[in-house]
C-alpha cells in the first residue's frame, strides 16, 4: 500500500524519508494515458512533490515543475500535507529506447529548470528554481534542496514500468543529515547510496517505506510520522470557473461569441466541465466590473 513516512536514524542524526506511491502513479497513467517513459518521468515528478510535503506543516501545499527542450516537455506535480498528490506531463504519448536498461527520463525532459512552488498558507508562497542538472528528477531535486533550500541531501527516485505498460514499482527516499551528523557519519552514508540498489528493485521485492529506509541508510529508523498516499484532484467547479475568469476579457468573449457551452477540462483528472453561455456572459460582465469579492461595500 502507498505510504509516506518520516524518521530519525537511531544512532546518528540523519532524517529519513521513505515513499511508495506505485498504486498513485499507476492512477496517474490510467487518467493520462501515459506511454512508459512518460510514466516514469510523471511518477519521478510525483514522487518529488511527495518527498518534498513531509517537509510541510498542515495545510500547506508544494509544487514541482519540470520543463525542458526534450519531447516530454515538462510536467507537474502538487502534494499536500496529507499525502494527496496528482500530476501531469505536457507530451503523455512519449516513449524512448532504454538507457542503461532504464527509461530514459532524462532525454525525454532534456534541458531546463526544476521550479518548485510552496503554498504555505494564509497567501504566502516560496518559489525556488534551479537548472536540471540531468533531467532525471532525483539528482535535480537533490541539487534543488542543496542550492536554494540549503539542505543537503541525497534523493533517489525510480518508477518500474512492465511490459504490459502497468506501473509496477514507483517510489522513493530522501535522507537529510541533521546538525550533529558527524563528517565521517556523511562520508560512510555517501559511500553507502554509491552501492546501493535502484528504489524500484526494492520495491518489486516487496520492500515498504520503512524497509527502504533502514535499507537506504543502513540504522535503523525511529518512525516519527506515517501517512497514507493517494491521487487526489481537490479540482471544483467554482476554480474551473476562476481559471477561465483568469483569461481575461477577450478570450472570454471569443467563447460567447462561438455561441455554445464552453469546455473546459481539468489538467490533472481530466474531468470535463461545460461552461454555459449564461456563465460565459457572467464572467465577462465580471472581468469588466472587478471580482465581487474584491469590492468594498
Ligand atoms: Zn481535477
Amino acid at each position: 500500500m502507498d505510504a509516506l513516512l518520516k524518521g530519525i536514524t537511531k544512532g546518528e542524526p540523519l532524517l529519513v524519508v521513505g515513499l511508495v506511491d506505485t498504486d498513485a502513479v499507476e492512477k496517474a497513467k490510467s487518467v493520462h494515458d501515459t506511454f512508459p517513459t512518460a510514466s516514469a518521468a510523471l511518477g519521478r515528478i510525483m514522487s518529488s512533490a511527495l518527498l518534498l510535503s513531509s517537509l510541510l506543516k498542515t495545510g500547506q501545499k508544494v509544487m514541482v515543475q519540470v520543463s525542458g527542450d526534450g519531447p516530454l516537455q515538462g510536467g507537474l506535480a502538487e502534494a499536500d500535507a496529507s499525502g494527496h498528490v496528482r500530476g501531469y506531463v505536457k507530451r503523455p504519448h512519449v516513449h524512448m529506447g532504454l538507457k542503461d536498461g532504464k527509461l530514459d527520463v532524462g532525454r525525454a525532459i532534456g534541458t531546463g529548470y526544476l521550479n518548485v512552488i510552496k503554498d504555505l498558507g494564509i497567501r504566502e508562497y516560496y518559489r525556488g528554481i534551479v537548472p536540471l542538472q540531468s533531467g532525471e528528477i532525483a539528482t535535480d531535486l537533490a541539487y534543488y534542496l542543496n542550492a536554494s533550500e540549503q539542505l543537503p541531501a541525497a534523493v533517489s527516485l525510480g518508477v518500474y514500468v512492465d511490459a504490459d505498460n502497468s506501473v509496477k514499482a514507483s517510489g522513493g527516499f530522501l535522507i537529510h543529515p541533521l546538525p550533529g551528523a558527524g563528517e565521517d557519519a556523511i562520508g560512510r552514508l555517501e559511500n553507502r547510496l554509491k552501492g546501493i540498489r535502484p528504489v524500484s528493485a526494492m520495491i518489486l521485492d516487496g520492500m515498504g517505506p520503512r524497509d527502504i529506509m533502514e535499507e537506504a541508510a543502513g540504522l535503523p529508523v525511529d518512525i516519527r510520522e506515517q501517512k497514507n498516499v493517494s491521487y487526489f484532484c481537490p479540482c471544483t467547479r467554482e476554480r474551473v470557473l476562476d481559471a477561465i475568469a483568469a483569461l481575461g476579457a477577450a478570450e472570454i468573449d471569443e467563447l460567447v461569441g462561438k455561441g455554445e457551452p464552453a469546455k473546459a477540462e481539468c489538467h490533472f483528472c481530466r474531468k470535463e466541465y461545460l461552461v454555459s453561455r449564461e456563465e460565459l456572459l457572467a464572467l465577462l460582465m465580471d472581468t469588466y466590473s472587478g471580482p465581487s469579492d474584491t469590492m468594498t461595500s
